[in-house]
C-alpha cells in the first residue's frame, strides 16, 4: 500500500513537472536570464492582440481540431502548422484574429461561393469555440477582450481577408458585422470590382465610388478597414473616406523591406494621423528583402525539378509535399532572425511612432518563420527583443496590443456616434 502511494506520488510529481515543462518557454540562446523573466512577466500582464492567423483554412479543409498537437505537422499544401490550442496558450495571446480568407479563386473566371466560403469559415471557429469553451471565447468588442484577459480566456476575434467576400453587396457586409466580423482586408492579392490589390492590375484608381462606400459603412458599423494587401493608391483612398482609425492587419514598412505588402513612409506618417495601427507581418520574404530575392530566384531555379515532382506524385499530395521540402531543405535561402520583426517596429516607432503600430503575425498563412522561430509559442522573442533594444515596459505593453485596442476601441466609438442599429441608415448601394 505504502509502496503503491509513493510511486502514485512519483507518478504525479514526474506529471506535474511535465507540465510545467510544456509551458515553460524557451529561453533564446545567449540571452540574459533576468532580462528573458522580465519579458516573460511583461508578456503575462499584457493585453496582447495577433492581427492575423489563417487558421481557418485548414481546421476547415482538413478538419484540424485545435486541441490536436500541431508541432512538426504540415498542412495538406505543405506549409508547417504554428497553432494550436496549447501554443495559443503559450503564446500569451490575449485575442487572436482567426483570417475568414478567401481566395482570389472565388471571385475570378466566373468563380463564385465567395460570401459561402466566408460563412463555412465563421462556422469553423465558432464550432472551435464551442468545443473549447475553457480556453477560447468569442469576443466582438473592446470590452470582451478586457473581460477574456481577466477570465484567463482567449479570445477568438474574427476578420475577413478579401473584399471580395461580400460579393459586392452592403447588405451581406452588414450580415458579416453581426456574425462577429470585425476587420475585413480590403483586397487579398487580387483587385476586386472596388479595390486595386498591392500587385493585380489597377481597375479602380483605388477604390472606385461603391469602394469609398464600402469604407463609409465599415466606419459606421464599427468594423475596421484593414489596408494589408491593397495598393498605395487604395490605401491613401482610404485614408481619404475613413472616419475612423484603421489597420494593417498583417504588413511591415517599406522602409526595411522594399515589398509591395508593406506600407511605404508617407502612408506610415497618414496612419498615425489617423490614429490607426500597422501590425507587423513576421514573413521572413516580407521582413528582408534578401530573403523575398533569394525565394523568388529559388522558385525559377528549381522550376523544372518541381514540374518533374509534380508530374512524379501527382497522385500523392503528401509524397510530393515531403519531396519538396527536401529540394528546398538542399537549396537554402537566407533567413533572416526574429529580431528582424523589431526592426520593423523600430522604422514605424521612428516614421510615425509608438502608438501606431503593433503585430499580425500570419501564423499558418506563411511557408515559414524567422529563425528562431517555430510557431506562435515563440511569441516571448519579440517582447524580449523590445525589452533588449531598450524599450519601456509601457511601450511594449503598446505594440503587444495596447494600440490596437485603442484603435478598436474609437472605431467603436465612431461606430457609436454614426448609428446604434446596425441596418440604421446604411446604404443601399449595390454592384447590379
Ligand atoms: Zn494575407
Amino acid at each position: 500500500m505504502k509502496n503503491k502511494l509513493i510511486s502514485l506520488l512519483l507518478l504525479s510529481t514526474f506529471i506535474f513537472l511535465l507540465i510545467g515543462q510544456t509551458f515553460a518557454q524557451i529561453m533564446p540562446k545567449n540571452a540574459d536570464p533576468k532580462l528573458w523573466q522580465r519579458a516573460l512577466a511583461i508578456h503575462k500582464k499584457a493585453i496582447i492582440i495577433d492581427g492575423h492567423n489563417d487558421i481557418p483554412s485548414p481546421m476547415y479543409d482538413e478538419d484540424f481540431d485545435l486541441a490536436t498537437n500541431s508541432k512538426d505537422k504540415f498542412h495538406l499544401d505543405g506549409d508547417p502548422f504554428h497553432t494550436d490550442l496549447q501554443r495559443l496558450k503559450q503564446s500569451g495571446i490575449t485575442g487572436e484574429f482567426f483570417s475568414i480568407y478567401v481566395s482570389r479563386t472565388y471571385a475570378e473566371n466566373g468563380g463564385s461561393g465567395a460570401a459561402r466560403r466566408a460563412l463555412d469559415l465563421i462556422d469553423v471557429v465558432y464550432r472551435a469555440v464551442e468545443k473549447h469553451p475553457n480556453q477560447l471565447i468569442m469576443c466582438r468588442t473592446a470590452d470582451e477582450i478586457r473581460k477574456a484577459k481577466k477570465q484567463n480566456k482567449i479570445c477568438a476575434l474574427i476578420g475577413i481577408e478579401g473584399g471580395h467576400a461580400i460579393e459586392d453587396s452592403l447588405f451581406a457586409l452588414r450580415d458579416f458585422y453581426r456574425l462577429g466580423i470585425r476587420y475585413m482586408t480590403l483586397t487579398h492579392n487580387n483587385t476586386n470590382n472596388w479595390a486595386d490589390a498591392h500587385r493585380d492590375e489597377p481597375r479602380n484608381n483605388g477604390l472606385s465610388d461603391f469602394g469609398k462606400e464600402v469604407v463609409r459603412e465599415m466606419n459606421r458599423l464599427g468594423m475596421l478597414v484593414d489596408i494589408s494587401h491593397v495598393s498605395v493608391k487604395t490605401m491613401s483612398d482610404v485614408l481619404d473616406v475613413s472616419t475612423a482609425p484603421i489597420i494593417a492587419s498583417h504588413s511591415g514598412a517599406r522602409g526595411v523591406a522594399d515589398h509591395t505588402r508593406n506600407v511605404p513612409d508617407e502612408i506610415l506618417k497618414r496612419i498615425a494621423k489617423n490614429d490607426g495601427v500597422v501590425m507587423v507581418n513576421f514573413y521572413p520574404s516580407f521582413l528582408d528583402e534578401r530573403t523575398n530575392n533569394e525565394e523568388n530566384e529559388r522558385s525559377k531555379r528549381l522550376k523544372p525539378q518541381i514540374d518533374t515532382l509534380k508530374e512524379k506524385y501527382k497522385d500523392d499530395k503528401q509524397a510530393y509535399n515531403e519531396a519538396e521540402r527536401k529540394l528546398f531543405a538542399e537549396n537554402p535561402i537566407y533567413m533572416p532572425s526574429y529580431t528582424r520583426i523589431v526592426d520593423h517596429i523600430d522604422h514605424i516607432k521612428k516614421i510615425a511612432g509608438i502608438d501606431y503600430v503593433g503585430i499580425g503575425s500570419d501564423y499558418d498563412g506563411i511557408p515559414f518563420l524567422p529563425q528562431g522561430m517555430n510557431g506562435m509559442e515563440d511569441l516571448p522573442l519579440v517582447t524580449y527583443e523590445m525589452l533588449r533594444r531598450g524599450y519601456s515596459e509601457q511601450d511594449i505593453l503598446k505594440v503587444l496590443g495596447g494600440n490596437f485596442m485603442r484603435a478598436f476601441a474609437q472605431a467603436e466609438k465612431v461606430a457609436k456616434i454614426n448609428s446604434r442599429k446596425v441596418s440604421g441608415e446604411g446604404s443601399l448601394r449595390k454592384i447590379k
